[in-house]
């Protein structure tokens, strides 16, 4: 699938089993339906978000979902801001994003 921010191909990396799609060029993530849930129990979640040195892409166009639609932007517990799709469910979050949900903390 196309990044939903920059429109990059994503690679797809396996975490503890879980497949996560995940962009080589801005570092968003892409989680189809369930797969939140199967990241914070594996809490897997800081690998996936590791890696502080990704391009920044401007987020000022709505991202577009692997199905098409465009994704709303939501405002979460703990202020973590990501985008969803009212279509399919999928989540993606841009680089940062994830590792500020409080359930997703090793610690
Ligand atoms: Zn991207
Ligand atoms: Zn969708």
């Amino acid at each position: 699938m196309l990044c939903p921010r920059c429109r990059t191909e994503m690679e797809i990396s396996n975490h503890g089993g879980v497949e996560i799609d995940r962009c080589p060029r801005c570092g968003g993530v892409f989680l189809d339906k369930g797969e939140m849930e199967s990241i914070t129990e594996r809490a897997v979640a800081s690998v996936v978000d590791m890696h502080p040195s990704f391009e920044q892409v401007a987020a000022d166009q709505p991202a577009i979902c692997r199905c098409g639609e465009e994704m709303m932007e939501i405002t979460g517990a703990d202020e973590v801001r990501f985008d969803w799709c009212m279509s399919c469910e999928g989540t993606f979050f841009d680089a940062g994003e994830l590792r500020q949900i409080d359930a997703f903390r090793a610690d």
